[in-house]
């Protein structure tokens, strides 16, 4: 529904549910109509978010996409209106701004409550002009169940020390549903119905949305359920990331993109396992670990994950074995598909900010020893500082790009 024709003006209260809705689900559904129910809202506006500003780089679907599902997944609930107005709305998007917009056609009387995810709300203090947006707004936290409150609770007090807030919390069970998890299924092929509304899934299959770059060979289809089970869908996501920025990366360099994929998808397919689960499987697979690894058992997920992509996943090429197991660690003369899943994970789309990566990104394309020897770099310092011990291979890696490329690389 297009803005103009909204009419708030006789409005009391309204809501604005503010998410990414990639895709919308049961979750959000179930949580804006709890809360307009148990605050006595008129109507909840749903807005898709446009550009926000932390998300600079995670790759979301099509703008129109995410406003039209959300169109679809609203229509039968009379109180529910989907507004265009952050899509449409050129450059970042700031929440400031759209409330602003919107009490422009509401009434002096209107009360605004901005209704979104805790973890969000737990940031507003990044948020752009967060004083103005607290006097004018209330907001409602929608948490998870098993979400940690206590401590949103007492970031909140740190808010309400220099600025008055109105903030509800509101527990909805349905919001266990997620939109990240619903992705992932779609990669696996897994079964998304009854997460969301029939015509959101029947728009996301008509569309193709979320698939994976290739076609769903049966050898894909394989690895990506067998993942869907063993990692977090957290971790699932960034496996996804770590595959397609592979395949970009080999069309440049011209090397084999079905290795690339497969590489980026298993390149942590070992790492959600417990210490004891780690010990117990490589004692199975015969994976010796050094005394280093020993002491810092997390690094032992690429060597472990080398052997479970061999075993249980059944890859038999050792350049895809290779790339698993030196993708935390590197090593001296890396081959082209080493490098790629080296630096694929470093800089994927859905990898929160860290200072260096954009130089990382910038030169994957251009120069791709460059950007491993950048990425060697700010590992190795960084691990350093938190006084971990730097394994010999990282070492070794860093010593030949630096006596190799000195020239180029400077
Ligand atoms: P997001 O990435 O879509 O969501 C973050 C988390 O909250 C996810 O777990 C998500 O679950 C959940 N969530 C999102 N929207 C929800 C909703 N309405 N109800 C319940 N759960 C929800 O969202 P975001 O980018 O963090 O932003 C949330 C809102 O805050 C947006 O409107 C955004 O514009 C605003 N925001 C403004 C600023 C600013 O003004 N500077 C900064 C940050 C955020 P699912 O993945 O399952 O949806």
């Amino acid at each position: 529904m297009r803005d103009e024709i909204l009419d708030l003006k006789d409005c009391g209260k309204i809501a604005v549910m503010g998410g990414t809705f990639d895709p919308i689900h049961y979750g959000h559904l179930v949580a804006a109509e709890t809360v307009r129910h148990r605050l006595g809202i008129e109507k909840v506006l749903f807005i898709p978010t446009g550009r926000p500003p932390h998300k600079n780089n995670r790759s979301v679907e099509h703008d129109e996409h995410r406003y039209l599902m959300t169109v679809l997944a609203t229509a039968n609930n009379p109180y529910f209106n989907v507004s265009r107005i952050e899509i449409d709305r050129p450059g970042l998007t700031y929440t400031i701004d759209t409330i602003q917009s919107l009490k422009k056609i509401c009434s002096d009387e209107t009360e605004i409550f901005f209704i979104t995810g805790a973890d969000a709300i737990n940031e507003i203090l990044t948020w752009k002009k967060v004083g103005e947006l607290l006097k004018i707004c209330n907001f409602v936290a929608v948490t998870r169940p098993g979400y940690d409150k206590i401590s949103l609770m007492n970031n909140m007090k740190n808010v309400q020390k220099n600025y008055e807030m109105n903030l509800t919390f509101i527990e909805v069970p349905a919001l266990a549903i997620s939109s990240t998890d619903i992705r992932n299924r779609v990669i696996a092929e897994i079964p998304i119905k009854y997460l969301l509304p029939d015509e959101v899934e029947q728009y996301i299959m008509k569309f193709e949305l979320y698939k994976t770059p290739f076609e769903n060979k049966p050898f894909f289809t394989f690895i990506n359920q067998k993942l869907h089970i063993v990692l977090t869908p957290k971790r699932f996501a960034h496996t996804q990331g770590v595959a397609g920025e592979a395949v970009n990366l080999a069309k440049v360099w011209g090397i084999s993109v079905e290795k690339a994929y497969i590489a980026g998808l298993l390149h942590d397919c070992a790492k959600d396992f417990n210490e004891e689960e780690t010990l117990r499987l490589c004692s199975e697979y015969d994976v010796e670990l050094d005394e280093i690894i020993k002491r810092q058992i997390y690094l032992a997920h690429s060597f472990l994950g080398a052997a479970l992509a061999e075993k249980e996943y059944l890859v038999t090429d050792s350049e895809i074995l290779n790339a698993i197991k030196y993708h935390t660690t590197g090593r001296a003369q890396m081959s082209f598909l080493e490098k790629i899943i080296y630096i694929a994970d470093m800089i994927e789309p859905n990898r929160p900010f860290y200072s260096g990566i954009d130089d990382i990104r910038k030169e994957a394309y251009k120069n791709i020893d460059k950007a491993v020897y950048i990425a060697l770099k700010q590992t190795i310092d960084f691990n350093t500082e938190k006084n971990r011990t730097i394994h010999p291979l990282s070492i070794l890696a860093l010593n030949y790009y630096e006596n190799h490329f000195k020239e180029e690389l400077l």
